[in-house]
């Protein structure tokens, strides 16, 4: 009997971060029944700072996350200091940018958007059948060809799509013949926070009161990375560094440092950044890899998504976009109707068709921007080079037109 145009798909999504809960979302809203899988209970989840530019935040507001609550700072521009004193050296005011890309630029914080996503994926009410969540099911084995997967909990489950949205150190990735190509980055990162009563204290309100991202170095390895979340009640500060400072080898996100740890390593910074530095909490160390582009992400009933799909440098402040472009592609690609069209595994090829060449794109520049903040969208925009990734392309996509474009035979 041949099956009806919209019956659901059963998907099974490993990982439940930003980029899993983001998939399992933009799935629902299909009619698709889905399942999560978590390794962990996300009792220790943790995070910084994160932006969500108007090409991640369309897809949040489609599906009706609601973005207020996860308490955005709107960002208003980007700001350059200088390295020894903080003096303002540029700044690349963001202007009209929601009448010109159609959404705010917001700033969140990993937990409150995390939170956000939770809710929309698995609570009632909300668009098509509600999500269910298997937090610690550490998947460890997938068939590929069969839709088959393993947990060390013992537990194996089929599905017609499985989205392997499981991080940088995707074991799925490995399960499906992709082999890394990868390096450690010369840079390594301090990633801290500080509330906004210690800032005022410290006579350092105008952190809070800029709406801004700002950056201090970015012309070589060192560079600060600053930016308000939270209604504005928590700074956070990505601090980048060479790696032959300290050798970490160690990976997670919860490798632990102390305020002095992180000021020793800046010694001729800005006197103010240090004593923000000083004052921090939750400072913690994180290890950058250089992964190459993957020769392909998809391989029978099994699709890569986020980190796992396209890893790539927090230089350019696209790794969550990145990945909530790849959740919005699998709800627009598997809609309602998709079977009028195509199948299961041609879906997946125009979802890899539709997302590498873009990912790859951001992941390339996200390379260049590590150590060169004019490569970073929005100061790449005053570069007259030609091949920079711009906020217009990265900010103005359109995801369905391109689609359109594929569909009617273009690239
Ligand atoms: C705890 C944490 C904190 C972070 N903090 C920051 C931050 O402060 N700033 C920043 O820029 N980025 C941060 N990131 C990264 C950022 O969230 C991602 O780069 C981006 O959102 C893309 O996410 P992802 O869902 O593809 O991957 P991830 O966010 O890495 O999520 C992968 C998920 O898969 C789960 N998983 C992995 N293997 C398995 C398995 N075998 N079976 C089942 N589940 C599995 C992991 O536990 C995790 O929940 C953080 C990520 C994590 C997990």
């Amino acid at each position: 009997m041949p099956s009806r145009t919209d019956s659901p798909l059963q998907v099974a999504i490993i990982g439940a971060g930003l980029g899993g809960l983001a998939a399992a979302v933009s799935l629902r809203r299909q009619g698709h029944a889905v399942t999560v899988y978590e390794r962990y209970d996300f009792a220790g989840e943790v995070g910084a700072s994160l932006s969500a530019a108007s090409n991640g935040s369309r897809f949040l507001e489609e599906w009706g996350v609601d973005v207020k609550a996860a308490k955005p700072v709107i960002l208003k521009q980007l700001i350059m200091h200088n390295w020894s004193d903080g003096e303002v050296q540029s700044t690349y005011p963001l202007g009209d940018y929601k009448s010109k890309f159609g959404t705010d630029y917001n700033n969140f914080h990993r937990i409150d958007i995390h939170k956000q996503l939770l809710k929309s994926a698995f609570e009632e009410p909300g668009e098509g059948p509600a999500c269910v969540l298997k937090v610690n099911h550490k998947a460890t084995e997938v068939d590929h060809d069969q839709g088959i997967i393993r947990f060390e909990n013992g537990v194996e489950t089929s599905a017609d799509l499985i989205v392997a949205a499981d991080g940088i150190r995707s074991l799925t990735r490995d399960l499906i013949g992709i082999v890394p190509d990868f390096e450690m980055s010369t840079s390594c990162c301090y990633r801290c926070i500080i509330g906004a009563d210690k800032l005022r204290s410290l006579g350092l309100d105008d952190y809070i009161s800029n709406e801004a991202i700002e950056y201090w170095g970015g012309f070589g390895i060192n560079k600060i990375v600053m930016s308000p979340c939270s209604n504005g009640e928590v700074v956070s500060c990505y601090c980048f560094y060479p790696a032959s400072v300290n050798n970490l080898r160690e990976d997670g996100w919860n490798i632990a440092a102390s305020p002095q740890q992180l000021v020793d390593t800046f010694p001729d910074l800005d006197p103010r950044m240090k004593t923000l530095m000083l004052n921090s909490e939750d400072i913690k160390m994180w290890r950058l890899y250089r992964h190459q582009p993957y020769p392909y992400w998809v391989k029978g009933k099994v699709c890569l998504l986020g980190d796992a799909a396209h890893p790539m440098m927090p230089d350019q402040s696209q790794g969550s976009c990145m990945a909530f472009e790849d959740a919005g592609a699998l709800g627009i690609v598997f809609n309602k109707n998709f079977r009028e069209n195509y199948s299961v595994s041609e879906g997946l090829a125009l979802y890899e068709k539709l997302r590498k060449p873009r990912a790859t794109r951001v992941q390339e520049a996200s390379f260049r921007a590590r150590e060169n903040l004019n490569e970073r969208i929005g100061w790449s925009s005053s570069a007259d080079q030609s091949g920079k990734l711009t906020i217009e392309e990265v900010c103005g996509y359109n995801m369905r037109d391109h689609l359109a474009e594929l569909m009617a035979g273009g690239n």
